[in-house]
């Protein structure tokens, strides 16, 4: 039950099969990536070049109402996304898609990612007079794009050299009057993947999406690819090359979805082998191993098998939370207890080994360890499925900064002492690579090592993120 949350979701249809409800196809998929992003939810549709979209705050059935998605119509193309943000008081110009006017016709934009250039980019765009709406990297993006095609022949050649400015993670799928378009950041940090619909082809950023569409998976986008979709069928492009990926190991860890394959890799497999490689790393004598909803489930039972200890359910989650309770003004331990108690029948007098994907600022991991005990557990052991998560993410556009997070300032120990718990085990760093070992890209994983694979601006994104307010 990580601190860390979903950098939203992106999905893009392009219709060959005249019986293919985009519209209903895109709200199935945005529901099949609702726990990447729950903030807010939007789809644009295109009809002959015209672009309809409908965007608001909350969880899909709240975004996304049956009047507004019968307004939408039919058309041959539909992008959808799905936003996170830690900060409640987005402005509504951040929903995404972003849908916009320019020389060419319409275009719409959903992102996921951050730019660690974009304060720079954004300056730069501004002092050539571009107006911006909204705080987000997707509107710097967009305006690349639309400042390219003004000299460029086709859109694609528009994307390849908009995408040529960017320094970052990004996965975006774009709608142009007659394409559906694909790109991915040269490292492939962020997840995209493409797939068909009976013949309709398909993006999103996870494979899960296919299997709830009933579709088929084809692949992933590959690091730096741009994938186009036209009435002329399917056409890749090597957009920008790097040689070093660095696909983000938190994916795995977190992020996607445990019915998902990303790059090759089954998440689902990747938290198993991790649970199982803590319990060679760090075994201890208990009676029965638990996981923290959602994504501690798969780690405990591979710890389970690997250790012989019974895996038994030991917290339940409160799956039905959206952003209108996360608004009310209680106190977050009021808060923590409606999204997750213990399950007293099951870890009342026991050993409980109880394991996480991650611990970021502690307090989840305090309370859960507080919850296990006022439920009568005898002991309480954690475990968590990830190393010491020290360093800020900037390829995010939801970043703690260093100050919040516990394993920058503690000791293992330490934070054994703040969380209560009898002991505290973390999954190795070099275990990473084996837990995604089927992967042929290279990773990310500067949370745990302070390596980034991107050189990042002197200040950071969170320095950055607001200065263009007090530019002169
Ligand atoms: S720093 Fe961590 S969360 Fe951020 S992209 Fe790298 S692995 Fe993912």
């Amino acid at each position: 039950m990580s601190e860390l949350h979903d950098e939203c979701g992106v999905f893009g249809i392009f219709k060959n099969d005249s019986d293919v409800d985009i519209v209903e196809e895109t709200y199935l998929a945005l529901y099949a990536l609702q726990h990447r992003g729950q903030i807010g939810a939007g789809i644009a549709v295109n009809h002959n070049g015209q672009i309809q979209y409908h965007k608001d705050f909350g969880m899909i059935p709240e975004a996304l109402p049956e009047e507004e998605l019968s307004r939408l119509g039919s058309g041959e193309m539909a992008v959808g996304h799905v936003k996170y943000s830690a900060d409640n008081n987005v402005e509504p110009a951040s929903l995404a898609p972003l849908v916009m006017r320019y020389i060419y016709g319409q275009l719409a934009l959903c992102m996921n990612g951050a730019l660690t250039n974009y304060s720079t980019l954004r300056k730069a765009l501004s002092k050539s007079a571009a107006i911006f709406q909204s705080n987000g990297d997707t509107e710097v993006v967009a305006y690349l794009v639309a400042r390219a095609r003004l000299h460029t022949a086709t859109i694609e050649e528009a994307v390849r050299e908009a995408v040529g400015e960017l320094q970052g993670a990004y996965a975006a799928v774009l709608m142009s009057p007659g394409k559906l378009i694909g790109v991915r950041d040269p490292k492939g940090i962020r997840p995209l993947c493409y797939g068909k619909i009976g013949n309709s082809y398909v993006l999103a950023s996870e494979s899960c999406v296919f299997d709830s569409l009933g579709g088929e998976f084809i692949r992933d986008v590959a690091p730096g690819e741009m994938i186009v979709f036209d009435a002329d069928g399917v056409h890749t492009y090597t957009v920008s090359k790097d040689e070093h990926t660095a696909c983000c190991m938190f994916e795995y860890v977190y992020f996607s979805r445990p019915d998902s394959v990303v790059d090759g890799v089954s998440v689902n497999t990747a938290r198993q082998r991790a649970g199982e490689l803590l319990a060679k790393q760090h075994p201890v004598e208990a009676d029965i191993v638990c996981g923290v909803p959602d994504c501690g489930i798969e780690s405990a039972i591979g710890y389970a098998s690997a250790s012989g200890i019974p895996y038994a359910t030991g917290l339940i989650k409160n799956k039905y939370i959206g952003r209108a309770f996360n608004n009310r003004k209680k106190n977050s331990e009021y808060l923590m207890r409606i999204k997750l108690n213990a399950l007293k029948n099951n870890v009342n007098g026991k050993r409980v080994i109880v394991i996480d994907d991650s611990i970021l600022k502690g307090d989840t991991a305090k309370h859960i360890v507080e919850l296990l005990r006022q439920a009568g557990a005898a002991q309480v052991h954690m475990r968590i499925a990830s190393p010491p998560f020290i360093y800020p993410c900037y390829l995010n556009s939801d970043t703690t900064g260093k100050d919040d997070l516990i394993a920058a300032k503690m000791s293992v120990d330490e934070i054994c002492r703040y969380i209560g718990a009898d002991s505290l085990g973390f999954l190795s760093a070099e275990s990473l690579k084996e837990i995604a070992r089927e992967s042929k890209f290279g990773f990310c994983s500067a949370c745990f090592t302070g390596k980034y694979p991107i050189d990042l601006p002197e200040k950071t994104r969170e320095d950055d993120k607001y200065s263009h307010k007090i530019e002169p």
